[in-house]
């Protein structure tokens, strides 16, 4: 069994002088990540971080970023890249609870966590501080044996629908992504990461990309127009972007002048992502584009290759071989063949349980006949007659009015096609007549003058009886998760203010 360090100290020796991480304002070859891994590696040590203790990090996307992530592997600890983006509070229980003895932080993120009570030692990534910090030049670690199951990383959730749960990933789960996403080709990849690195959605691209040998160019804070010019000048291969990057893209008015021909495959996964989008996607950026579908808690995973299967972009694919997906009613019994119903996998990238919360595990737990474990997702689906997924929305976000079910997926598909309408959202709130009803949220198209109400008529038009539009609020912006997912439990929360 391989582990990530070991195999990145080989490349070291095989491909010395190839760029390994680059970010903006500088580059890491392999060689040079691999003595700045050692030099962490005997830093952690001589700090007295012992193996398996965890090594937070509250930072952008940098090549030091990336340094420390790997270091702290070859110290035998477990990276706990955490969410800048967190509330201070937040930031102070993550740290807390993988109960990391050292955090590292940027200028940029250490407002962050100023302030907090943490007892964790702190050092400086971008500035003397960190130079200061490592062990000398040429310092060695202390070896140490990393088996399979040992911690590789502890990931928060994203938090989308509550607080975030810590996800330890074993350096096996950690192999199983890898593998499965090398079918690029990945040693000759340039990869460009431009989502945050404490996300899964980042990992499952970036760390594939070097243990491959490849190259992974980085991104503090995504803009369309940057990428671009970043992946020109790279001539990029890869991409793992979200939808509402691949929205902000495609909306660039000289995207057809930028030179992305050096493209092979680009990514998408973490939200919804609208088949319009694929197709408009797929005529016009070089290269496949292939989604992904699954959760941090790796119950199991699809893929949909866009380019391959235009039929069927409304779905996101079919479960990845020895991934084994299934839906469930609400009494937890598996529904008939081409029926609605909730999402629960297993694969060999399943997480074990949530760090420390015993309750919130076994409620993620779903027992086939066989005894055998698979982890709900939380999102609801159904199979087509091809076996491709087509998913509907999260659970928590279902609507039901009047006792219908009310998908917010559907009635977002609808609103968006307005022209006046940027980017929109769906939510339920409460209704006395209803119990719940959809209420729209959207972004105005500049330039184009339609009024809420015009823009809710239009768009209820269209909608059946039942899952009509009872409010339509113009906003600035949607609320998002730094990785881009729409933060519906805030505008609920909004309203809710507003009502009282
Ligand atoms: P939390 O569990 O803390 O509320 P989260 O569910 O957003 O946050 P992640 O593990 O990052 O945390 O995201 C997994 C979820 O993202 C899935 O359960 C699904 O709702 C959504 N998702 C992932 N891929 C896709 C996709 N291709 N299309 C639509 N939704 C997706
Ligand atoms: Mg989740």
């Amino acid at each position: 069994f391989a582990v990530l360090p070991d195999i990145l100290r080989a490349h070291a020796a095989e491909q010395p002088d190839k760029i390994a991480v680059a970010d903006a304002v500088s580059t890491l070859s392999y060689a040079e990540l691999d003595a700045l891994m050692d030099r962490i590696a005997a830093a952690l040590q001589r700090d007295g971080v012992r193996q398996g203790q965890s090594v937070a990090i509250v930072a952008s996307a940098s090549v030091e970023y990336a340094a420390v992530f790997m270091g702290t592997l070859r110290a035998g600890c477990v990276a706990a890249p955490l969410a800048p983006s967190s509330t201070p509070e937040s930031l102070a229980a993550m740290i807390a609870d993988c109960g990391a003895p050292i955090v590292f932080v940027d200028g940029e993120n250490a407002a962050a966590i100023a302030g907090q009570d943490i007892a964790a030692k702190q050092v400086r990534l971008d500035t003397e501080e960190f130079r200061d910090w490592l062990a000398p030049e040429g310092a060695k670690p202390v070896p140490v044996t990393i088996g399979p199951e040992d911690g590789f990383n502890i990931i928060y959730s994203s938090g989308t629908t509550g607080t975030p749960k810590g996800i330890v990933q074993s350096h096996r789960m950690r192999w199983s992504h890898i593998g499965r996403n090398s079918a690029g080709g990945y040693g000759d990849a340039v990869t460009m990461n431009s989502t945050p690195l404490y996300s899964n959605t980042t990992l499952v691209s970036f760390l594939p990309t070097l243990a491959w040998g490849g190259t992974s160019v980085l991104m503090k804070k995504f803009d369309a127009r940057g990428f671009l010019a970043l992946a020109e000048q790279h001539r990029a291969t890869h991409a793992m972007l979200v939808p509402v990057q691949y929205q902000r893209l495609m909306a660039v008015p000289d995207f057809d002048s930028f030179d992305l021909s050096s493209f092979v495959m680009k990514t998408s996964t973490s939200a919804p992502f609208s088949a319009a989008l694929k197709a408009d996607i797929v005529a016009r950026w070089p290269g496949r584009l292939v989604e992904f579908y699954g959760m941090t808690e790796g119950g199991a995973s699809t893929g949909l290759d866009c380019t391959a299967f235009p039929d069927k972009l409304h779905t996101v694919g079919q479960p990845f071989p020895g991934h084994d997906m299934r839906l469930i009613d609400d009494d937890g019994n598996e529904v008939p063949q081409g029926e609605t119903g909730e999402v629960v996998g297993r694969s060999p990238a399943m997480m074990t349980g949530y760090h420390g919360r015993q309750q919130a595990t076994a409620d993620a737990e779903w027992y086939d006949k066989q005894g055998n474990r698979y982890i709900r997702h939380g999102d609801i689906g159904r199979f087509d007659e091809d076996g491709f997924l087509i998913l509907m929305d999260r659970k928590k976000d279902l609507i039901i009015s009047g006792g219908f079910n009310i998908y917010p997926v559907d009635l977002e598909a609808v609103l968006k096609q307005h022209p006046a309408v940027q980017e929109c959202t769906v939510i339920g709130v409460p209704s006395e007549a209803w119990g719940e009803t959809p209420v729209g949220f959207y972004v105005p198209n500049t330039g184009i003058d339609a009024g809420a109400d015009e823009i809710m008529a239009w768009t209820n038009a269209q909608l059946g009886k039942t899952q009509r539009l009872s409010a339509l609020h113009a906003i600035d912006e949607l609320p998002r998760s730094a990785i881009g997912k729409v933060l519906k439990r805030e505008l609920r929360d909004r309203l809710a203010a507003e009502a009282t």
